[in-house]
């Protein structure tokens, strides 16, 4: 027989999470399925261990530093097992937080895997769930290529899981998980290569970063290699040998595919209830987070929209704002969505490229401001790195579409600036600001 809830959540991850405690904080009655960890992809292979892993290779920057600073030190040795270990008694810590938090808000956790047996009914080990809303927050998983040897590699989560640094590292990919990886792999002494299909890094991004991240990347001793087409890996001995299309190959000991995400819907037997996904399994959702079954709603990661664990939050809580707290206007507008890329150096980016207002606007319409600079931190290093910053204004007003930068403390600098490109200020409204002295930050509010 199966049992009633207002709302069941497959899926317990960052969107899941959020969805289904906004509800209860309503009264409802909330059910929330997860086969895995609690806190999803975010918590436990996503951002949370990725962000530590920079941190230490940001530490092992700074120890290099060191000397410049007056310290009689150099890099001190790294025991790459035991930051795996804190980190991963960190994360453990967190998914007793989410379960606590579940708990308390009295949304009850039900372990395993969930696929739906019929409109807005769940299947879930032996029992059956049934509800006046159901939620889809199942994310996504790496992908990987069709070429012979392939299952040689690994892939991020499988990275997340080293217990130890090998010495040579290849990865493939240019997107950011391949950039971050790559970052945290030279920083903590491999040797790595980065292997691009073409020439770029970062497509979705204003091409100032991307270009300065690759050379970046190299000054640090990256070894970024253009248009490389894997066609097959093969052991060689206890290290991985990557042959490319065009009969060159290279040995390392690991290799990494960062060749991008697909959603978790292949397992949901969506067809049991008529919903159909997209070309790329995605499923398509309007700007209710509604899909095409009545009382069936999609958020976060399988949406393939803005995949970002602040953007399937936001979605979620919004969803039950709508929903069950009688906000009949609620939902996430996904426009200006600030983000970090966490290289070394880190990347902040909101609002338009200067390629995507180009086209929106017109050449006419758009004015470019750039910052060339080199923070002060870097004022007594041997070694100066140099960071770049972009304003993309539009019309007589100058509104401030999007800003850009590639440089230290660049993490922390757009949260704010969000604010300001969301709310429509424009180049007068940051040059009436006074700037912060001595920071990298002022620069956005100096540029002429
Ligand atoms: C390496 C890496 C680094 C990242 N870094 C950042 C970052 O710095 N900042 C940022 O904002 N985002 C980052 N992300 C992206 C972020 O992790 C995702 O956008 C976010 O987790 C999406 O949340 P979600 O709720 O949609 O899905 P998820 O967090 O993936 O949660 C989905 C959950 O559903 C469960 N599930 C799937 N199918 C079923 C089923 N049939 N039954 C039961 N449970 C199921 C899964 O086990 C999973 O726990 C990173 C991702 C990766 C891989």
């Amino acid at each position: 027989m199966s049992e009633h809830f207002d709302l069941v959540v497959i899926g317990g991850g960052s969107g899941g999470m959020a969805t289904a405690r906004r509800a209860a904080s309503y009264g409802k009655k909330v059910a929330l399925i997860e086969r895995g960890r609690l806190g999803g992809t975010c918590v436990n292979i996503g951002c949370v261990p990725k962000k530590v892993m920079w941190h230490a290779a940001e530490f092992a920057s700074h120890a290099a530093h060191a000397a410049d600073y007056g310290f009689a030190t150099g890099v001190p040795e790294h025991d790459w097992t035991k930051l795996v270990d804190n980190r991963e008694t960190y994360i453990q810590r967190l998914n007793g937080i989410y379960a606590r938090n579940l708990d308390k808000d009295a949304v009850e956790f039900v372990a395993g895997d969930a696929r739906f047996a019929g409109e807005r009914r769940i299947a879930v080990g032996e029992r059956e769930l049934e509800a006046d809303h159901v939620v889809i927050a199942t994310g996504g998983k790496p992908h990987w290529p069709d070429v012979p040897g392939a299952a040689l590699g690994t892939d991020s989560d499988g990275f997340f899981q080293w217990r130890e640094r090998p010495n040579s590292v290849a990865i493939v990919g240019s997107g950011y998980i391949a950039c971050e990886l790559a970052g945290v792999l030279n920083g903590l002494g491999a040797d790595v290569k980065l292997l691009l299909r073409k020439e770029h890094v970062l497509k979705n991004f204003d091409a100032m970063l991307g270009d300065t991240l690759i050379e970046r990347m190299r000054e640090a001793g990256i070894d970024v290699q253009m248009n490389r087409q894997t066609a097959e890996l093969s052991e060689a001995g206890e290290q991985v040998q990557v042959d490319f299309e065009d009969g060159d190959s290279i040995t390392v000991d690991k290799l990494i595919w960062a060749i991008g995400r697909l959603p978790n819907t292949d397992n949901l037997d969506l067809e049991s209830l008529g919903l159909e996904t997209a070309a790329n399994g995605t499923i398509p959702v309007d700007e209710w987070q509604d899909t095409a079954i009545d009382g069936v709603h999609a958020l976060g990661d399988v949406t393939g929209q803005a995949e970002l664990t602040p953007v399937a939050i936001a979605a979620g809580r919004r969803l039950s704002d709508r929903l069950f707290g009688g906000q009949p206007d609620r939902r996430l507008d996904y426009h200006n969505i600030p983000t970090v890329v966490f290289t070394h150096p880190p990347i902040g980016s909101v609002g338009l490229s200067e390629a995507d207002a180009r086209a929106e606007y017109g050449d006419a319409a758009v004015k470019i401001y750039t910052s060339h600079y080199v923070a002060l931190y870097h004022g007594v290093l041997e070694h100066k790195v140099p960071s770049d910053m972009k304003l993309v204004c539009v019309g007589d007003d100058e509104k401030v579409v999007g800003a850009h930068v590639i440089g230290d403390g660049a993490d922390e600098m757009l949260q704010g600036f969000g604010v300001a490109v969301k709310m429509g200020a424009t180049k007068a409204d940051f040059d009436n600001t006074v700037a912060i002295h001595p920071t990298s930050a002022e620069e956005f509010v100096t540029m002429t």
